[in-house]
């Protein structure tokens, strides 16, 4: 047995993973990072459109701040997220975006003059001041009140990774890549690190590390059709299920992004209409301002998606020899611009549908695209149930999101966590509980454990075929998990997964290789993203409300009375068939937002019991004082969670210290 040893090991070479190592060797602790693939090829380089952080420079975003930012994301999220995170993401973000400048991403910047944008299809001129000359600019997204996403033409994401991937390079921290974390080494109460697969050679390997930390992306290819890479099978949430003791928090509140192109998945990023692009029906007649009179194209993505599901449900689909979808029109923008701004949209249409998107519409369908739900953190990203293993980024339920992410503040919220984290972790290990006194006859156990199961699954000749059965959970997934969900379609899908996962014990392989064998590794993979798909579809069952992306016909109405609770997915018994779900309480007593109207549709929610005095106490203490700092740090101080160095106010240049009403619109 081969074991090597660190202070911390990052699962996940993304930007969360990258980002929290930064963070943690900064302090002084040694690091290593695991990664499937080169980090440079993670995910995040997907991210196109960009970044959440109130900088306010550009004319459209002056006023923003982090009270802002903070209503959206807590709106966003329909008041199913954790409001203390989400204060010290808002808080954070804008010194993420200034120390990405500094390591050299190169954000999109203000020019000072007059500029043609596309607002509501006018075209209309902006007059930046001169002032802001120069500084970080921002386009507008889906479900903000200000023009806020910081980006970098539309890869964004391709710009960060490489920033923050060099910065691990330039501190000489480890990654060692083509490695696959297979399970984590604990005793039922600490965790020590990761059993870990050669991805090469298949050779299992123990790394033991005072921390471990799984940064390890999104899991949406559990579903058919998805925008995620093929690497987002979420093997790092299953393997933190697998302890048993662990939980997954809001594993049903599943996004979907509604301009995928058609049939194929790919994402055209929300920049598309966050620069003005319109959705269009088979008759090109536009649909949105319909539905939405407010923020039409630009409402939240769970409301975008669910209104286009909607039309074409209502006969209004446009229809190609792959089945129905709808238009997106960004002919309007330009060519110009499309060059400038949109360039990766460019070329997916060119590549994967044969057009130029300067001149004809896109086809697109929403799909799958992120995971709200994932390993259920605290606010420092400690993971519930074992001590010394944390959670950042997609993986996550650090529970920023709640049932609804913002376009924008994922890949804010990795390198934010990251940043937060990463601080917590070196906390851990220069702290008492951070000496580590493992026994090697537990190493070799687990050790021995994953050695025994992947030579049992080598050899194994049952009559199911893992490819079969990984299809059979996406199609299931996609057909009665989706956008729109109802009891019985979910009844169906626990049904199915459970006869799959059921069937995943007698898979046969024709090829015993033991090292770079896919037909092994799917086998290994499915049967763990079985069970995540069932946390997925059982949770959905259960939750009979409609919140954010969670949208149940035969429950439409939010009912906070009831579910204004976090769903907490564990796996105690590897012979379980479904999780055990627990629930833990939103305290509305406590939030600075308390429960109110999102600005869409009509307001029906239930109420709870606690919203109406919560409200008037918040009321009362807006009525006493202008200051939005003390009025903040009256309602739901978050300052103290944060490292000392990241507290600070954010500097902008022109800010506006007095409190705002939180209201729904502007
Ligand atoms: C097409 C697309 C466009 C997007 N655009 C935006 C955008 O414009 N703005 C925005 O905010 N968000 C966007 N998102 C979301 C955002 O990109 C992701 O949520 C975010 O980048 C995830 O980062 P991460 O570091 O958590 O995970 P990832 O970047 O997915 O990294 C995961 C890492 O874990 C490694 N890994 C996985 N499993 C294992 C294992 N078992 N062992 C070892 N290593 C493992 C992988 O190799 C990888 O290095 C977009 C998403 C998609 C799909």
């Amino acid at each position: 047995m081969q074991v090597i040893h660190t202070d911390v090991l990052v699962i996940g070479g993304g930007l969360a993973g990258l980002r929290a190592g930064l963070a943690a060797r900064k302090r002084g602790q040694q690091v290593i990072v695991l990664s499937l693939v080169p980090p440079k090829r993670s995910h995040s380089a997907a991210a196109q459109g960009g970044m959440q952080a109130s900088l306010g420079n550009t004319l459209k975003g002056a006023g923003d701040n982090e009270d802002v930012h903070f209503g959206d994301t807590v709106r966003g999220s329909d008041w199913g997220n954790d409001q203390t995170v989400a204060r010290m993401f808002v808080h954070t973000a804008p010194k993420a975006v200034r120390e990405l400048a500094a390591w050299g991403v190169p954000w999109n910047r203000v020019e000072a003059g007059e500029r043609d944008v596309i607002i509501d299809s006018q075209r209309v001129t902006l007059s930046e001041p001169a002032a802001a000359q120069g500084l970080i600019t921002a386009r507008d997204f889906g479900g903000t009140k200000k023009w806020r996403t910081c980006f970098v033409s539309d890869g964004t994401g391709h710009a960060m990774l490489y920033a923050v991937s060099d910065r691990t390079i330039a501190e000489n921290i480890p990654v060692h890549e083509r490695m696959e974390a297979v399970s984590l080494i604990h005793d039922g109460e600490r965790c020590y690190g990761a059993i870990v697969r050669n991805l090469i050679d298949g050779k299992l390997l123990a790394y033991v590390a005072r921390a471990t930390c799984i940064a390890t992306g999104g899991f949406g290819r559990i579903y058919r059709s998805t925008t995620n890479a093929v690497i987002n099978e979420g093997i790092g949430a299953a393997i933190a299920l697998e302890t048993g003791i662990v939980p997954l928090g809001n594993m049903e509140a599943v996004q979907f992004h509604p301009t995928a192109i058609f049939p194929a998945g790919i994402l055209v990023t929300e920049g598309c209409r966050g620069d003005g692009g319109l959705l269009r029906d088979v008759d090109g007649h536009r649909f949105m301002p319909d539905y939405e009179p407010e923020k039409k194209e630009l409402a939240s993505r769970d409301v975008v998606s669910r209104r286009m599901e909607a039309h074409i449900r209502a006969g209004k689909g446009a229809r190609n020899r792959f089945g129905e979808h709808l238009w997106l029109d960004i002919t309007l923008l330009g060519e110009a611009h499309i060059n400038g701004k949109l360039r990766e949209v460019k070329e997916i249409c060119q590549h994967f549908l044969g057009i130029d998107p300067a001149k004809q519409w896109i086809p697109v369908r929403p799909a799958q695209h992120y995971s709200m739900g994932g390993i259920r953190t605290d606010a420092h990203g400690q993971a519930y149930g074992l001590r010394g293993l944390f959670a950042c980024g997609e993986a996550a339920c650090w529970d920023l999101h709640g049932f609804n992410r913002l376009g924008g503040n994922s890949v804010a919220e990795t390198v934010v966590a990251g940043m937060i984290v990463g601080e917590a972790i070196a906390d851990f290990c220069a702290s008492p509980e951070g000496e580590m006194h493992v026994s090697t006859a537990l190493v070799r156990e687990c050790y021995d454990r994953e050695v025994a199961a992947f030579s049992k699954l080598a050899g194994a000749r049952g009559g199911e075929d893992a490819g079969t059965l990984l299809r059979t959970m996406q199609e299931t997934m996609t057909e009665y998990v989706g956008i729109v969900r109802t009891g019985e379609g979910l009844t169906t899908a626990v049904e199915t997964l459970k006869s799959l996962l059921l069937r995943s014990h007698h898979i046969g392989l024709r090829h015993s290789a033991p090292g770079a064998n896919p037909e092994l590794v799917t086998a290994w993979r499915t049967q763990k993203m079985l069970k995540l798909a069932l946390c997925v579809a059982y949770g959905a069952l259960q939750r009979s409300e409609s919140r954010g992306a969670h949208y149940r016909e035969d429950y439409p109405r939010r009912d906070d009375a009831t579910w204004l609770k976090r769903t907490l997915a564990y796996w105690r018994d590897p012979e379980q068939r479904i999780p055990t779900l627990e629930y833990e309480a939103l305290d509305v007593r406590r939030m600075e937002l308390p429960p109110g109207w999102r600005g869409y549709g009509t307001r029906d929610a239930i109420d709870h019991p606690d919203t109406a005095r919560r409200q008037a106490e918040v009321d009362a203490l807006r009525a006493q004082t202008g200051d939005r700092h003390a009025l903040q740090q009256s309602l739901m101080p978050f300052r103290h969670l944060l490292p000392e160095h990241l507290r600070g106010d954010n500097a902008r240049l022109a800010p506006a210290d007095t409190a705002q009403p939180n209201e729904a619109k502007q």
